[in-house]
Protein backbone atom coordinates (compact mmCIF):
# COMPACT_ATOMS: atom_id res chain seq x y z
CA UNK A 1 0.00 0.00 0.00
CA UNK A 2 2.90 2.11 -0.79
CA UNK A 3 2.08 5.27 -2.98
CA UNK A 4 4.91 5.84 -5.48
CA UNK A 5 3.35 9.01 -7.23
CA UNK A 6 3.34 11.19 -4.35
CA UNK A 7 5.45 8.72 -1.72
CA UNK A 8 2.95 7.84 1.10
CA UNK A 9 3.46 4.94 2.82
CA UNK A 10 0.49 3.67 4.67
CA UNK A 11 -0.01 5.34 8.47
CA UNK A 12 -1.33 3.25 11.27
CA UNK A 13 -1.95 5.27 14.06
CA UNK A 14 -4.21 2.26 16.53
CA UNK A 15 -3.73 -1.39 17.24
CA UNK A 16 -6.53 -2.32 18.49
CA UNK A 17 -9.26 -1.56 15.59
CA UNK A 18 -7.09 -3.94 13.50
CA UNK A 19 -9.64 -6.96 13.17
CA UNK A 20 -12.71 -4.91 12.69
CA UNK A 21 -11.52 -3.80 9.24
CA UNK A 22 -13.17 -6.88 8.03
CA UNK A 23 -16.05 -6.18 9.52
CA UNK A 24 -16.76 -3.09 7.75
CA UNK A 25 -20.27 -2.97 6.69
CA UNK A 26 -20.09 0.91 5.54
CA UNK A 27 -17.92 2.73 4.21
CA UNK A 28 -18.70 7.03 4.05
CA UNK A 29 -16.04 8.59 1.60
CA UNK A 30 -15.42 12.29 0.51
CA UNK A 31 -15.17 12.86 -2.78
CA UNK A 32 -12.55 15.75 -3.97
CA UNK A 33 -9.22 14.62 -3.21
CA UNK A 34 -10.56 11.30 -1.51
CA UNK A 35 -12.04 9.50 -5.16
CA UNK A 36 -10.41 12.45 -6.97
CA UNK A 37 -7.35 13.53 -7.67
CA UNK A 38 -7.57 17.23 -6.51
CA UNK A 39 -5.27 18.56 -9.05
CA UNK A 40 -7.51 20.55 -10.90
CA UNK A 41 -7.57 22.04 -14.52
CA UNK A 42 -9.29 24.94 -15.70
CA UNK A 43 -11.50 23.90 -18.80
CA UNK A 44 -14.59 25.78 -19.54
CA UNK A 45 -15.78 29.23 -18.86
CA UNK A 46 -19.08 30.88 -19.56
CA UNK A 47 -18.69 34.68 -20.03
CA UNK A 48 -21.08 37.01 -21.81
CA UNK A 49 -23.79 34.41 -22.68
CA UNK A 50 -21.35 32.32 -24.26
CA UNK A 51 -19.20 29.08 -23.36
CA UNK A 52 -15.63 29.06 -24.10
CA UNK A 53 -13.65 25.62 -24.29
CA UNK A 54 -10.71 23.81 -25.72
CA UNK A 55 -13.04 22.59 -28.74
CA UNK A 56 -12.94 26.06 -29.90
CA UNK A 57 -9.15 25.82 -31.06
CA UNK A 58 -8.75 24.72 -34.35
CA UNK A 59 -8.13 21.44 -33.79
CA UNK A 60 -7.34 21.62 -30.55
CA UNK A 61 -3.73 23.15 -31.61
CA UNK A 62 -2.22 25.21 -29.37
CA UNK A 63 -2.25 29.34 -30.56
CA UNK A 64 0.73 30.65 -32.48
CA UNK A 65 1.11 33.02 -30.20
CA UNK A 66 0.52 31.28 -27.24
CA UNK A 67 3.71 28.82 -26.13
CA UNK A 68 6.08 32.03 -26.49
CA UNK A 69 3.99 34.16 -24.50
CA UNK A 70 4.07 31.95 -21.58
CA UNK A 71 7.52 30.24 -21.47
CA UNK A 72 9.75 33.29 -22.04
CA UNK A 73 11.87 34.09 -19.01
CA UNK A 74 11.61 38.15 -18.27
CA UNK A 75 15.86 38.51 -18.33
CA UNK A 76 17.26 36.24 -20.42
CA UNK A 77 14.44 36.52 -22.94
CA UNK A 78 15.07 32.68 -24.25
CA UNK A 79 12.71 30.20 -23.78
CA UNK A 80 12.37 28.76 -20.64
CA UNK A 81 11.86 24.66 -19.85
CA UNK A 82 10.30 24.54 -22.76
CA UNK A 83 9.91 20.71 -22.54
CA UNK A 84 8.30 21.07 -18.97
CA UNK A 85 6.45 23.45 -16.66
CA UNK A 86 4.96 25.45 -19.25
CA UNK A 87 3.78 22.58 -21.60
CA UNK A 88 2.33 20.80 -18.92
CA UNK A 89 0.49 23.87 -17.47
CA UNK A 90 -0.76 24.41 -21.01
CA UNK A 91 -2.10 20.96 -21.31
CA UNK A 92 -3.53 20.31 -18.17
CA UNK A 93 -5.11 23.92 -18.86
CA UNK A 94 -7.10 23.31 -21.66
CA UNK A 95 -9.30 26.53 -21.92
CA UNK A 96 -6.23 28.96 -22.53
CA UNK A 97 -6.16 26.81 -26.23
CA UNK A 98 -9.60 28.30 -26.54
CA UNK A 99 -9.07 30.74 -29.76
CA UNK A 100 -12.22 32.14 -29.52
CA UNK A 101 -11.69 33.14 -25.83
CA UNK A 102 -8.30 34.54 -26.84
CA UNK A 103 -9.64 36.43 -29.90
CA UNK A 104 -11.86 38.25 -27.63
CA UNK A 105 -9.49 38.75 -24.86
CA UNK A 106 -6.72 40.48 -27.42
CA UNK A 107 -9.69 42.38 -28.78
CA UNK A 108 -11.06 43.86 -24.99
CA UNK A 109 -14.16 42.64 -25.56
CA UNK A 110 -15.55 44.25 -21.92
CA UNK A 111 -17.04 41.44 -20.56
CA UNK A 112 -14.03 38.77 -21.13
CA UNK A 113 -11.43 42.18 -19.77
CA UNK A 114 -13.26 41.81 -16.85
CA UNK A 115 -13.53 38.00 -16.17
CA UNK A 116 -9.79 37.88 -16.52
CA UNK A 117 -9.27 41.28 -14.31
CA UNK A 118 -11.48 38.96 -11.59
CA UNK A 119 -10.06 36.23 -12.10
CA UNK A 120 -6.31 37.16 -11.29
CA UNK A 121 -7.51 39.73 -8.24
CA UNK A 122 -10.53 37.84 -6.46
CA UNK A 123 -8.37 34.91 -4.38
CA UNK A 124 -6.00 34.35 -1.75
CA UNK A 125 -3.33 33.17 -4.13
CA UNK A 126 0.52 34.12 -3.18
CA UNK A 127 3.28 34.36 -5.51
CA UNK A 128 6.25 33.14 -4.75
CA UNK A 129 9.86 32.51 -6.65
CA UNK A 130 10.64 29.42 -7.50
CA UNK A 131 14.19 28.54 -5.93
CA UNK A 132 13.98 25.19 -7.99
CA UNK A 133 13.28 26.22 -10.84
CA UNK A 134 16.01 28.97 -10.83
CA UNK A 135 18.08 27.18 -9.48
CA UNK A 136 18.39 24.03 -11.64
CA UNK A 137 20.04 24.35 -14.83
CA UNK A 138 18.42 21.82 -16.79
CA UNK A 139 14.86 23.08 -15.67
CA UNK A 140 13.64 19.35 -15.32
CA UNK A 141 13.60 19.32 -10.94
CA UNK A 142 10.34 20.98 -10.71
CA UNK A 143 8.34 18.95 -13.44
CA UNK A 144 6.67 16.43 -11.85
CA UNK A 145 7.66 17.35 -7.75
CA UNK A 146 3.72 17.59 -6.75
CA UNK A 147 1.94 16.59 -10.35
CA UNK A 148 0.61 19.73 -9.87
CA UNK A 149 -0.34 22.17 -12.89
CA UNK A 150 1.54 24.83 -10.50
CA UNK A 151 3.11 26.79 -13.86
CA UNK A 152 6.28 28.78 -13.40
CA UNK A 153 5.49 31.88 -15.15
CA UNK A 154 8.66 33.54 -15.63
CA UNK A 155 10.18 32.30 -12.05
CA UNK A 156 7.18 32.43 -10.21
CA UNK A 157 5.36 29.48 -8.41
CA UNK A 158 1.68 30.22 -7.45
CA UNK A 159 0.99 28.72 -3.80
CA UNK A 160 -2.94 28.64 -2.98
CA UNK A 161 -4.80 27.12 -0.20
CA UNK A 162 -6.94 25.08 -2.57
CA UNK A 163 -6.15 23.65 -5.88
CA UNK A 164 -9.34 25.57 -7.40
CA UNK A 165 -7.54 28.91 -6.55
CA UNK A 166 -4.81 27.92 -8.27
CA UNK A 167 -6.04 26.34 -11.47
CA UNK A 168 -7.95 30.15 -11.80
CA UNK A 169 -4.73 31.95 -11.61
CA UNK A 170 -3.09 29.38 -14.17
CA UNK A 171 -5.42 30.17 -16.03
CA UNK A 172 -6.18 33.69 -16.04
CA UNK A 173 -2.25 34.02 -16.46
CA UNK A 174 -2.03 31.56 -19.52
CA UNK A 175 -5.05 33.79 -21.30
CA UNK A 176 -2.82 37.18 -20.95
CA UNK A 177 -3.24 38.12 -17.41
CA UNK A 178 -0.25 36.98 -15.09
CA UNK A 179 -0.49 37.60 -11.06
CA UNK A 180 3.17 38.89 -10.46
CA UNK A 181 3.05 39.98 -6.57
CA UNK A 182 0.48 40.04 -4.00
CA UNK A 183 1.66 41.16 -0.94
CA UNK A 184 1.38 44.28 1.44
CA UNK A 185 -2.43 44.69 0.83
CA UNK A 186 -1.38 44.98 -3.03
CA UNK A 187 -2.10 42.76 -6.15
CA UNK A 188 0.25 43.66 -9.17
CA UNK A 189 -0.96 41.85 -12.77
CA UNK A 190 1.21 42.24 -15.63
CA UNK A 191 -1.29 42.54 -18.65
CA UNK A 192 -0.14 40.66 -22.51
CA UNK A 193 -2.52 40.80 -25.03
CA UNK A 194 -2.80 37.17 -25.78
CA UNK A 195 -2.39 36.82 -29.27
CA UNK A 196 0.72 36.15 -31.85
CA UNK A 197 1.96 39.82 -31.66
CA UNK A 198 3.55 39.09 -29.02
CA UNK A 199 5.89 36.96 -29.84
CA UNK A 200 8.78 39.39 -29.73
CA UNK A 201 8.47 40.66 -26.13
CA UNK A 202 10.02 40.07 -22.96
CA UNK A 203 7.99 39.43 -20.27
CA UNK A 204 8.31 41.56 -17.01
CA UNK A 205 9.85 39.19 -15.32
CA UNK A 206 9.02 39.68 -11.55
CA UNK A 207 7.34 42.73 -11.41
CA UNK A 208 10.56 44.85 -12.00
CA UNK A 209 8.92 48.20 -13.48
CA UNK A 210 6.05 49.19 -15.47
CA UNK A 211 6.94 47.75 -18.86
CA UNK A 212 3.99 49.55 -21.02
CA UNK A 213 5.92 48.69 -24.46
CA UNK A 214 3.69 46.39 -26.88
CA UNK A 215 0.62 45.86 -25.29
CA UNK A 216 2.44 44.34 -21.93
CA UNK A 217 1.42 46.53 -18.87
CA UNK A 218 1.36 46.31 -15.21
CA UNK A 219 -2.18 47.41 -13.23
CA UNK A 220 -1.75 47.18 -8.82
CA UNK A 221 -4.80 47.92 -7.10
CA UNK A 222 -4.72 47.67 -3.26
CA UNK A 223 -6.79 44.80 -1.44
CA UNK A 224 -8.67 46.57 1.55
CA UNK A 225 -10.91 43.65 2.69
CA UNK A 226 -10.71 40.41 2.23
CA UNK A 227 -14.11 38.25 3.84
CA UNK A 228 -12.26 34.38 3.65
CA UNK A 229 -14.56 31.49 1.89
CA UNK A 230 -15.60 29.11 4.90
CA UNK A 231 -18.12 26.23 3.88
CA UNK A 232 -20.61 27.85 5.91
CA UNK A 233 -20.44 31.23 3.23
CA UNK A 234 -19.57 29.33 0.48
CA UNK A 235 -18.28 31.65 -1.27
CA UNK A 236 -15.40 34.77 -0.28
CA UNK A 237 -14.92 38.17 -1.76
CA UNK A 238 -12.67 40.75 -1.85
CA UNK A 239 -12.98 44.74 -1.64
CA UNK A 240 -10.08 46.36 -3.93
CA UNK A 241 -9.24 49.94 -5.05
CA UNK A 242 -7.67 50.47 -8.48
CA UNK A 243 -4.46 52.49 -7.84
CA UNK A 244 -4.45 54.35 -10.73
CA UNK A 245 -8.56 55.03 -11.49
CA UNK A 246 -9.35 55.15 -8.19
CA UNK A 247 -12.67 52.90 -8.15
CA UNK A 248 -13.55 50.76 -5.53
CA UNK A 249 -14.77 47.03 -6.83
CA UNK A 250 -15.80 44.33 -4.41
CA UNK A 251 -15.10 41.02 -6.68
CA UNK A 252 -17.12 38.00 -5.39
CA UNK A 253 -16.59 34.49 -6.15
CA UNK A 254 -18.71 31.26 -5.17
CA UNK A 255 -20.93 28.14 -5.19
CA UNK A 256 -23.97 28.95 -7.67
CA UNK A 257 -26.77 29.09 -5.24
CA UNK A 258 -24.59 31.54 -3.01
CA UNK A 259 -23.57 34.39 -5.49
CA UNK A 260 -26.65 33.77 -8.07
CA UNK A 261 -28.95 35.28 -4.58
CA UNK A 262 -26.81 38.30 -4.23
CA UNK A 263 -27.36 39.55 -7.89
CA UNK A 264 -28.78 42.85 -8.26
CA UNK A 265 -32.09 43.01 -10.41
CA UNK A 266 -31.89 44.79 -13.18
CA UNK A 267 -33.28 44.86 -17.15
CA UNK A 268 -32.03 41.80 -19.02
CA UNK A 269 -30.29 40.29 -15.48
CA UNK A 270 -33.11 37.85 -15.74
CA UNK A 271 -31.99 35.75 -19.18
CA UNK A 272 -28.52 36.63 -18.42
CA UNK A 273 -28.70 34.67 -14.98
CA UNK A 274 -31.15 32.01 -17.00
CA UNK A 275 -28.33 31.81 -19.08
CA UNK A 276 -25.32 31.37 -16.84
CA UNK A 277 -27.67 28.68 -15.18
CA UNK A 278 -28.07 26.63 -18.00
CA UNK A 279 -24.73 26.74 -18.78
CA UNK A 280 -24.03 25.65 -15.00
CA UNK A 281 -26.07 22.79 -15.06
CA UNK A 282 -24.25 21.80 -18.74
CA UNK A 283 -20.48 22.23 -16.79
CA UNK A 284 -22.17 19.84 -13.47
CA UNK A 285 -23.38 17.66 -15.65
CA UNK A 286 -19.97 16.48 -17.36
CA UNK A 287 -18.58 16.33 -13.88
CA UNK A 288 -17.16 19.75 -13.71
CA UNK A 289 -16.71 22.00 -10.31
CA UNK A 290 -18.34 25.22 -10.63
CA UNK A 291 -17.88 28.72 -9.49
CA UNK A 292 -19.54 31.98 -10.18
CA UNK A 293 -17.95 35.25 -10.63
CA UNK A 294 -19.62 38.68 -9.46
CA UNK A 295 -18.29 41.74 -8.54
CA UNK A 296 -19.91 45.66 -8.06
CA UNK A 297 -18.58 49.15 -7.64
CA UNK A 298 -18.41 50.09 -4.10
CA UNK A 299 -19.35 53.78 -3.53
CA UNK A 300 -17.08 55.72 -1.12
CA UNK A 301 -19.47 56.71 1.38
CA UNK A 302 -20.39 53.45 1.46
CA UNK A 303 -17.00 52.13 1.98
CA UNK A 304 -16.18 53.88 4.61
CA UNK A 305 -18.34 53.16 7.39
CA UNK A 306 -18.34 49.25 5.83
CA UNK A 307 -14.32 49.36 6.46
CA UNK A 308 -15.55 50.78 9.83
CA UNK A 309 -17.53 47.55 10.85
CA UNK A 310 -14.83 45.27 9.27
CA UNK A 311 -12.19 46.22 11.34
CA UNK A 312 -14.21 46.19 14.22
CA UNK A 313 -15.17 41.96 13.49
CA UNK A 314 -11.55 41.78 12.50
CA UNK A 315 -10.61 42.94 15.98
CA UNK A 316 -13.17 41.18 17.51
CA UNK A 317 -12.51 38.81 20.46
CA UNK A 318 -15.71 36.56 21.17
CA UNK A 319 -17.47 35.49 18.10
CA UNK A 320 -15.03 36.63 15.31
CA UNK A 321 -15.97 34.28 12.74
CA UNK A 322 -19.75 35.12 13.04
CA UNK A 323 -19.36 38.96 13.46
CA UNK A 324 -16.57 38.80 10.08
CA UNK A 325 -19.07 36.79 8.40
CA UNK A 326 -22.29 38.88 8.86
CA UNK A 327 -20.54 42.20 8.19
CA UNK A 328 -19.36 40.14 4.88
CA UNK A 329 -23.07 39.69 4.23
CA UNK A 330 -23.71 43.34 4.22
CA UNK A 331 -21.37 44.33 1.66
CA UNK A 332 -21.74 40.91 -0.72
CA UNK A 333 -25.09 42.08 -2.46
CA UNK A 334 -26.53 43.83 -5.47
CA UNK A 335 -23.74 42.27 -7.49
CA UNK A 336 -23.52 42.03 -11.47
CA UNK A 337 -22.95 38.90 -12.58
CA UNK A 338 -19.05 38.49 -14.54
CA UNK A 339 -19.30 34.83 -15.49
CA UNK A 340 -19.00 31.04 -14.15
CA UNK A 341 -15.17 29.15 -14.18
CA UNK A 342 -15.84 25.11 -15.00
CA UNK A 343 -12.81 23.13 -13.35
CA UNK A 344 -12.06 19.61 -14.39
CA UNK A 345 -10.60 17.20 -11.24
CA UNK A 346 -9.94 13.47 -12.04
CA UNK A 347 -10.87 10.41 -10.84
CA UNK A 348 -7.88 8.27 -8.94
CA UNK A 349 -6.95 5.55 -10.27
CA UNK A 350 -8.62 2.27 -10.23
CA UNK A 351 -11.21 4.57 -8.15
CA UNK A 352 -14.51 2.23 -9.60
CA UNK A 353 -12.61 -0.74 -10.00
CA UNK A 354 -12.66 -0.61 -5.87
CA UNK A 355 -16.04 0.80 -5.09
CA UNK A 356 -16.95 -2.03 -7.32
CA UNK A 357 -15.08 -4.62 -5.41
CA UNK A 358 -15.78 -3.04 -1.57
CA UNK A 359 -19.97 -3.32 -3.09
CA UNK A 360 -19.47 -6.83 -3.94
CA UNK A 361 -17.38 -8.19 -0.64
CA UNK A 362 -20.96 -6.51 0.83
CA UNK A 363 -19.51 -3.17 2.29
CA UNK A 364 -22.16 0.21 1.46
CA UNK A 365 -20.16 2.56 -0.02
CA UNK A 366 -21.46 6.20 0.26
CA UNK A 367 -20.47 9.49 -0.95
CA UNK A 368 -20.64 12.82 1.39
CA UNK A 369 -19.48 15.99 -0.43
CA UNK A 370 -20.02 20.07 -0.87
CA UNK A 371 -20.59 19.99 -4.35
CA UNK A 372 -23.38 20.58 -6.61
CA UNK A 373 -26.30 17.89 -7.06
CA UNK A 374 -25.27 17.07 -10.95
CA UNK A 375 -21.48 17.26 -10.64
CA UNK A 376 -22.14 14.33 -7.80
CA UNK A 377 -23.90 12.43 -9.89
CA UNK A 378 -21.80 12.39 -13.05
CA UNK A 379 -18.84 11.64 -10.70
CA UNK A 380 -20.93 8.97 -8.61
CA UNK A 381 -21.69 7.28 -11.89
CA UNK A 382 -18.41 7.64 -13.40
CA UNK A 383 -17.21 5.88 -10.27
CA UNK A 384 -19.75 3.12 -10.16
CA UNK A 385 -21.14 4.17 -7.08
CA UNK A 386 -24.56 4.02 -8.27
CA UNK A 387 -25.77 1.89 -11.09
CA UNK A 388 -25.77 3.15 -14.47
CA UNK A 389 -28.98 1.08 -15.17
CA UNK A 390 -31.00 1.92 -12.50
CA UNK A 391 -33.05 4.68 -11.30
CA UNK A 392 -32.31 8.03 -9.32
CA UNK A 393 -34.36 8.71 -6.69
CA UNK A 394 -33.46 12.61 -5.71
CA UNK A 395 -34.37 13.96 -2.33
CA UNK A 396 -34.61 17.61 -2.40
CA UNK A 397 -35.16 20.33 0.53
CA UNK A 398 -38.27 21.74 -1.96
CA UNK A 399 -39.76 18.23 -1.72
CA UNK A 400 -40.49 18.33 1.85
CA UNK A 401 -42.19 22.09 1.42
CA UNK A 402 -45.92 21.30 0.47
CA UNK A 403 -47.22 23.48 -2.17
CA UNK A 404 -50.87 23.52 -1.43
CA UNK A 405 -52.56 23.43 1.58
CA UNK A 406 -50.13 23.59 4.04
CA UNK A 407 -49.11 26.88 2.52
CA UNK A 408 -45.40 26.16 1.96
CA UNK A 409 -44.88 24.74 5.29
CA UNK A 410 -42.65 21.70 5.78
CA UNK A 411 -44.74 18.10 4.88
CA UNK A 412 -43.60 16.17 8.15
CA UNK A 413 -44.86 12.84 5.91
CA UNK A 414 -42.61 13.14 3.01
CA UNK A 415 -39.82 10.99 4.19
CA UNK A 416 -42.41 8.59 5.44
CA UNK A 417 -44.09 7.94 2.02
CA UNK A 418 -40.41 8.13 0.15
CA UNK A 419 -39.54 5.45 2.63
CA UNK A 420 -42.65 3.59 2.11
CA UNK A 421 -42.55 3.70 -1.89
CA UNK A 422 -38.87 2.83 -1.95
CA UNK A 423 -39.19 -0.50 0.63
CA UNK A 424 -42.00 -1.83 -1.77
CA UNK A 425 -39.62 -1.11 -4.97
CA UNK A 426 -36.42 -2.42 -3.74
CA UNK A 427 -39.40 -5.76 -2.65
CA UNK A 428 -39.84 -5.65 -6.54
CA UNK A 429 -36.42 -5.96 -7.13
CA UNK A 430 -36.07 -2.54 -8.27
CA UNK A 431 -32.63 -1.00 -7.94
CA UNK A 432 -32.07 2.74 -7.24
CA UNK A 433 -29.70 5.28 -6.50
CA UNK A 434 -30.17 7.71 -3.29
CA UNK A 435 -29.26 11.42 -4.20
CA UNK A 436 -30.29 14.31 -0.96
CA UNK A 437 -29.35 17.57 -0.59
CA UNK A 438 -27.95 18.95 2.12
CA UNK A 439 -30.87 21.24 2.48
CA UNK A 440 -33.14 18.02 2.78
CA UNK A 441 -31.08 16.05 4.85
CA UNK A 442 -31.57 18.88 7.30
CA UNK A 443 -34.99 17.33 7.62
CA UNK A 444 -34.35 14.36 7.49
CA UNK A 445 -32.03 14.28 10.26
CA UNK A 446 -33.92 16.67 12.61
CA UNK A 447 -36.59 13.65 14.59
CA UNK A 448 -35.76 10.83 15.17
CA UNK A 449 -38.96 9.36 13.77
CA UNK A 450 -37.59 11.03 10.28
CA UNK A 451 -33.88 9.64 11.07
CA UNK A 452 -35.82 6.10 11.07
CA UNK A 453 -37.63 7.02 7.62
CA UNK A 454 -34.20 7.96 6.00
CA UNK A 455 -32.11 5.62 7.26
CA UNK A 456 -35.02 3.43 5.51
CA UNK A 457 -34.89 4.34 2.38
CA UNK A 458 -30.93 4.60 2.72
CA UNK A 459 -31.10 0.51 3.11
CA UNK A 460 -33.37 0.18 0.31
CA UNK A 461 -31.20 2.30 -2.15
CA UNK A 462 -28.61 0.58 -3.76
CA UNK A 463 -26.15 3.43 -3.24
CA UNK A 464 -26.40 6.90 -1.56
CA UNK A 465 -24.81 10.12 -2.55
CA UNK A 466 -25.24 13.07 -0.29
CA UNK A 467 -24.21 16.24 -2.01
CA UNK A 468 -23.85 19.96 -0.88
CA UNK A 469 -23.82 18.50 2.70
CA UNK A 470 -21.53 21.01 5.61
CA UNK A 471 -18.59 18.93 7.31
CA UNK A 472 -21.10 18.51 10.49
CA UNK A 473 -23.79 16.97 8.12
CA UNK A 474 -20.99 14.53 6.68
CA UNK A 475 -20.46 13.66 11.29
CA UNK A 476 -24.21 13.60 12.05
CA UNK A 477 -25.20 10.72 8.77
CA UNK A 478 -22.06 8.88 10.13
CA UNK A 479 -23.36 8.97 13.79
CA UNK A 480 -26.73 8.12 12.24
CA UNK A 481 -25.19 5.14 10.42
CA UNK A 482 -23.10 3.97 13.37
CA UNK A 483 -25.94 4.48 16.01
CA UNK A 484 -29.06 3.56 14.54
CA UNK A 485 -28.38 1.94 11.53
CA UNK A 486 -26.09 -0.92 13.41
CA UNK A 487 -23.04 -0.93 10.98
CA UNK A 488 -19.38 -0.79 11.56
CA UNK A 489 -18.44 2.03 9.87
CA UNK A 490 -15.54 3.91 7.76
CA UNK A 491 -15.26 7.54 7.74
CA UNK A 492 -12.88 8.50 4.26
CA UNK A 493 -11.08 11.84 3.77
CA UNK A 494 -8.62 13.79 2.94
CA UNK A 495 -9.13 17.78 4.17
CA UNK A 496 -9.96 19.33 7.27
CA UNK A 497 -13.82 19.17 6.68
CA UNK A 498 -13.60 15.43 6.93
CA UNK A 499 -12.30 15.59 10.47
CA UNK A 500 -15.63 15.42 11.74
CA UNK A 501 -16.79 12.17 9.85
CA UNK A 502 -13.20 10.69 10.01
CA UNK A 503 -13.38 10.97 14.27
CA UNK A 504 -17.06 10.38 14.27
CA UNK A 505 -16.88 6.27 12.56
CA UNK A 506 -15.53 3.44 14.31
CA UNK A 507 -12.62 3.45 12.36
CA UNK A 508 -11.47 7.13 10.19
CA UNK A 509 -8.65 6.83 7.32
CA UNK A 510 -6.95 9.59 6.09
CA UNK A 511 -6.11 9.82 2.56
CA UNK A 512 -2.34 11.95 2.39
CA UNK A 513 -3.42 14.46 -0.19
CA UNK A 514 -2.95 18.36 -1.42
CA UNK A 515 -5.67 19.53 1.57
CA UNK A 516 -2.78 19.69 4.53
CA UNK A 517 -2.67 16.88 7.43
CA UNK A 518 -5.34 17.06 9.28
CA UNK A 519 -7.28 14.44 8.36
CA UNK A 520 -4.26 12.04 8.23
CA UNK A 521 -3.72 13.34 11.61
CA UNK A 522 -7.21 13.03 12.99
CA UNK A 523 -7.21 9.32 11.43
CA UNK A 524 -6.53 5.72 12.78
CA UNK A 525 -4.86 4.72 9.12
CA UNK A 526 -3.38 6.96 6.51
CA UNK A 527 -2.73 5.79 2.70
CA UNK A 528 -2.02 7.94 -0.12
CA UNK A 529 -4.61 6.89 -2.71
CA UNK A 530 -8.24 5.53 -2.03
CA UNK A 531 -7.67 2.38 -4.18
CA UNK A 532 -5.41 1.06 -1.15
CA UNK A 533 -8.92 0.42 0.74
CA UNK A 534 -9.62 -2.68 -1.01
CA UNK A 535 -6.23 -4.05 0.64
CA UNK A 536 -6.57 -2.63 4.06
CA UNK A 537 -10.30 -3.74 4.29
CA UNK A 538 -10.23 -7.54 2.46
CA UNK A 539 -6.61 -8.48 3.19
CA UNK A 540 -5.29 -7.09 6.09
CA UNK A 541 -9.30 -7.09 7.62
CA UNK A 542 -9.24 -10.85 6.85
CA UNK A 543 -6.08 -11.85 7.89
CA UNK A 544 -6.39 -10.00 11.11
CA UNK A 545 -9.77 -11.24 11.86
CA UNK A 546 -8.38 -14.64 10.78
CA UNK A 547 -5.06 -14.35 13.35
CA UNK A 548 -7.53 -13.35 15.65
CA UNK A 549 -9.15 -16.64 15.53
CA UNK A 550 -6.25 -18.96 15.64
CA UNK A 551 -5.47 -17.23 18.82
CA UNK A 552 -8.58 -18.25 20.71
CA UNK A 553 -8.68 -21.30 18.85
CA UNK A 554 -5.35 -22.03 20.37
CA UNK A 555 -6.18 -20.21 23.61
CA UNK A 556 -9.27 -23.12 24.16
CA UNK A 557 -6.68 -26.08 23.39
CA UNK A 558 -4.55 -25.38 25.79
CA UNK A 559 -6.85 -24.88 28.34
CA UNK A 560 -8.62 -27.78 27.44
CA UNK A 561 -5.44 -29.68 27.55
CA UNK A 562 -4.45 -28.35 31.08
CA UNK A 563 -7.45 -28.59 31.85
CA UNK A 564 -8.44 -31.81 31.32
CA UNK A 565 -4.59 -33.57 32.43
CA UNK A 566 -4.32 -31.00 35.39
CA UNK A 567 -7.85 -32.64 36.58
CA UNK A 568 -7.21 -35.93 36.75
CA UNK A 569 -3.52 -35.44 37.56
CA UNK A 570 -4.62 -34.51 40.61
CA UNK A 571 -6.41 -37.42 41.73
CA UNK A 572 -3.73 -39.81 40.14
MG1 LIG B 1 -11.84 16.66 0.27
Amino acid sequence: MYDPVNDVKCGVRTTALNEELGQVGCVLSDKTGTLTQNVMAFVKCSVGGRVYSADDGIDGAVHPGFVDLNLRDGESGVLLDGSSEGCAAAKTHTLAKSSALRAAASARDANVVAFLRHLATCHTVVPATDEAQNNSSDGESTAADDGSSGAVFGGLRYQASSPDEEALVTGAALLGRRLLSNAAGEITCETHPPDGSTDHLVTGGRGNGGDERGGVGLERCEVLAVNEFTSARKRMSVVVRDVHTGVCTLLLKGADNAVLERLAETDGSGEEIANVKSHLDEFAREGLRTLVLAQREVPKHELSAWLEAYDEAQAALVDREDALAEVAERIERNCVLVGATAVEDKLQDGVPETIETLRRAGCLVWMLTGDKLETAVSIANTCRLIDADGELAIVQESDFVSQGDTGGKINPYFLRDKSREAVEDAKRGCKFGLVIEGGALQHALSTDESQAQFLALCRASSGVVCCRVSPIQKARVTTLMKKRGGFVTMGVGDGANDVGMIKAAHIGVGISGREGRAAVLASDYSVGQFRFLANLLLVHGRWSAKRNREVVRLFLVIFGYFGYFGYFGYFW
